[in-house]
C-alpha cells in the first residue's frame, strides 16, 4: 500500500476510535492469522463482584467473617486488579468503614500484602501463598476451594500472620458484545485462544460462553509472552489484546498488541493499537479496515 493509504487508513481508525500508533501498524495487521484474547477485563467485563465468604471452622464463623472481610479489604485497598476492586466494595458494603493499611506491594498476577493492625496480611492465588509464602490451606478451605473452583468461581486466599484464615470468591461477566466479536473474527479466518491467569475451570467456561476452542489457563504473568512467543516460533502472526499490567510484555512481543483503552497505561504504552471502546467488535473493524486500507490500494 501506499503511505498515503495508509495514513488515510490511520485516519479512519481515529474516527472508529481505533487508535493506530503509526501507518506502517496497518501492514503488520494484514497476516495475523491467531488472536490471543486475555479473559479479565477484555473478554470479560473485569467490574468483578465479591460472592462468597468462606472462613476456616478454626474460627467462629459471624466473628471471623467480618474480621476476614475487614483484612482483606484493607490488604486490597492499594490494587487497581478488578479482584483487589471487587474485595474493597464487597468488604466495605457487608462491613462499613475498612481499617487503613500500610505497606502495600502487589506481585501482579500473584496477590497483595500489606499490614492491617499490625497483622501481615496476604490476599492471592493459592499456589502464591504456598510456594512464596510456605502457607498451605487447613482441610476445610482446601474442600471449599475445590468447591467453588469446580463450579467456575475465582478463588483468592485471605492469610494472616502466616496462617490461611479464609477463602474469598469472585466473579465477572463476560462482555455482551464478546461472543459475537469471536466469531467474526473466526470469519475473517484467524484462530482465537484464552489467555488467563485464572484457574482453568473458569477460564473454559468463559471459553465456551464465547465460543473460544483453545485456553491457556493458570498462566503467571511472566509466561504469556512465552505463550506468544511459541505461537510465533510454531509460524503463526499474532495479534494479542489486553488490559493488564500483567499483560504489557505479551503485548509488546506479539506481531500487533491491541490495547483496551479502559486499560492501565502500561497495557497501552505496549501495544500498536488502542481501542477506545473497551469492546471486542473493535477489534474486528481494526482487522477489516487494515485489511480494506491494504486490499484496495495495492
Ligand atoms: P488475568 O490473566 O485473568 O487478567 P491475573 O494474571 O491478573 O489474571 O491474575 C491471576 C490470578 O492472580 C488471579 O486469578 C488471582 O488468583 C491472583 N491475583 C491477582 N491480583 C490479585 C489481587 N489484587 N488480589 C488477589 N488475588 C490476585
Ligand atoms: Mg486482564
Amino acid at each position: 500500500a501506499t503511505p498515503t493509504a495508509l495514513l488515510v487508513g490511520t485516519g479512519r481508525g481515529a474516527q472508529l476510535g481505533i487508535l493506530i500508533r503509526g501507518p506502517q501498524i496497518l501492514e503488520s495487521t494484514r497476516q495475523v492469522d491467531t488472536i490471543v484474547l486475555d479473559k479479565t477485563g477484555t473478554v470479560t467485563t473485569g467490574r468483578m463482584s465479591l460472592l462468597g465468604v468462606h472462613v476456616t471452622a478454626a474460627v467462629s464463623a459471624d466473628a471471623g467473617e467480618t474480621e476476614l472481610l475487614r483484612f482483606a479489604g484493607a490488604a486490597e485497598a492499594g490494587s487497581e486488579h478488578p479482584i483487589g476492586v471487587a474485595v474493597v466494595t464487597g468488604a466495605a458494603a457487608r462491613v462499613g468503614v475498612l481499617p487503613a493499611a500500610t505497606d502495600f506491594a502487589s506481585a501482579q498476577g500473584f496477590g497483595v500484602q500489606a499490614v492491617v493492625d499490625g497483622h501481615l496480611v496476604l490476599v492471592g492465588r493459592p499456589r502464591w501463598l504456598a510456594h512464596e509464602w510456605q502457607i498451605t490451606l487447613p482441610n476445610d478451605l482446601q474442600a471449599t476451594l475445590d468447591t467453588v473452583e469446580g463450579a467456575g468461581q475465582t478463588a483468592v486466599v485471605v492469610a494472616w500472620d502466616g496462617e490461611a484464615r479464609g477463602i474469598l470468591t469472585v466473579a465477572d461477566e463476560v462482555k455482551p458484545s464478546s461472543a459475537a466479536a469471536v466469531a467474526q473474527l473466526v470469519a475473517l479466518g484467524l484462530s482465537p485462544v484464552l489467555l488467563t491467569g485464572d484457574n482453568p475451570t473458569v477460564a473454559r467456561s468463559v471459553a465456551d460462553q464465547v465460543g473460544i476452542g483453545e485456553v491457556f489457563a493458570g498462566v503467571l504473568p511472566a509466561e504469556k509472552v512465552e505463550r506468544v512467543r511459541a505461537l510465533q516460533a510454531a509460524g503463526h502472526v499474532v495479534a494479542m489484546v489486553g488490559d493488564g499490567v500483567n499483560d504489557a510484555a505479551a503485548l509488546a512481543a506479539a506481531d500487533l498488541g491491541i490495547a483496551m483503552g479502559t486499560g492501565t497505561d502500561v497495557a497501552i504504552e505496549a501495544s500498536d493499537i488502542t481501542l477506545v471502546r473497551a469492546d471486542l467488535l473493535a477489534v474486528v473493524d481494526a482487522i477489516r479496515l487494515s485489511r480494506r486500507t491494504l486490499g484496495t490500494i495495492k
